[in-house]
């Protein structure tokens, strides 16, 4: 098996703007796994605010062992990925991601039938409108004209302009994030009822990941599903906040990979725990791959490759409004032509 791998800048289309800041790009990595002259594709989101960078992801993968990773065993391979270092989320779920769609292409299989999921549609796909203006919100909605269901930044100040904006030009559902942006319990209650009366569907991540116990008040007060980001990344976190949100939101580039990500969508189902399958600002190979798991979640938020100007794959497509994966072996994410990445 071979390992190659290069750096690349997705380029927004409209700049990004969340309650940690501004940006106009994303860096990510692409890594190719390659056995018997086929080639899976992988791919590591690098939102900076998370910590990992296009060098941390380049370091990662070349001390990577790969002689102790097999397309034929997911399972000890994810093992081998995970104890080579702590952390490096993303870096891992790249080299994973890859090895899913060379273990697909290998058996001729789609990844949904490496886990026995059914159907070939997940969830209606939100479509994110960034923290602006009410101008803003007019502008981005433009672009939102195949989505059914949007996802709204909040906790920029001026939220319920924001939403006046929102619900002035359409009438379709939408969801929130805060991005941890209240840090007042009282002012969270108030605004989640607010939101539950303007139609929101449900809160993403309302308060600071650390205050659990007035996350947990504010679920046990919400009429609508309060969720879990920034709170939750690995299977093991799961345990640490139940109890305090109704639901988890589960992204690969936070559970390094495909593996672990199937596995805290299992463990929230036993917990009762509603499930939203997110993305980092990524292309579409990164989100290809999360579109798999999607027929098992409650909500999908998978609209990287929209946002983005440069997406040099082609993969998942929206069918009405909703999630549908590629009928290809491995993930179905393929190299669009004209783009040149390096690997
Ligand atoms: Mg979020």
């Amino acid at each position: 098996m071979k390992l190659t791998y290069a750096p690349y800048s997705l380029q927004f289309r409209h700049p990004f703007v969340l309650a940690a800041g501004t940006r106009t790009e994303t860096e990510v990595v692409y890594v190719t796994l390659e056995q018997n002259g086929v080639k899976g594709y992988g791919e590591a989101a690098l939102p900076p605010y998370l910590g990992e960078t296009a060098k941390t992801v380049c370091d990662f993968l070349a001390k990577a062992d790969i002689s102790k990773i097999s397309a034929e065993d997911i399972p000890s391979s994810f093992k081998a990925i995970d104890g080579a270092a702590s952390g490096n989320n993303a870096a891992k779920a790249s080299i994973e991601i890859a090895l899913h769609d060379l273990a697909g292409k290998l058996l001729n299989k789609p990844v949904k039938d490496m886990y026995h999921i059914k159907g070939n549609t997940g969830p209606l796909c939100t479509y994110t409108i960034g923290i602006g203006t009410p101008q803003s919100v007019k502008e981005k909605l433009k672009a939102a004209d195949e989505f059914k269901i949007l996802k709204i930044k909040l906790g920029g100040g001026n939220d319920k302009e924001m939403i006046n904006a929102l619900i002035n030009e359409t009438d379709k559902p939408f969801c929130v994030d805060v991005n941890q942006g209240w840090k007042d319990r009282h002012y969270a209650i108030d605004m989640i009822w607010w939101l539950n009366e303007k139609g929101a569907i449900l809160a993403e991540q309302p308060m600071p990941k650390e205050m659990l116990d007035e996350t947990a008040r504010l679920t046990e007060e919400s009429p609508i599903p309060i969720i879990a980001d920034e709170a939750v990344k690995r299977l093991e976190d799961i345990e640490r906040v139940k109890g305090a949100f109704s639901g988890i939101n589960v992204k690969l580039m936070k559970s390094c990979g495909i593996y672990e990500a199937y596995k805290m969508i299992q463990r929230a189902k036993e917990l009762e725990m509603k499930i939203l399958i997110g993305c980092m600002s990524e292309s579409s190979c990164g989100v290809t791959a999360a579109a798999h798991l999607s027929p098992l979640c409650d909500w999908a938020d998978l609209d990287g490759p929209w946002l983005i100007k440069n997406d040099p794959f082609t993969g998942m497509i929206l069918n009405n409004g909703r999630v549908e994966i590629p009928p290809k072996a491995g993930t179905g994410a393929e190299k669009r032509a004209g783009f040149s990445i390096a690997i």
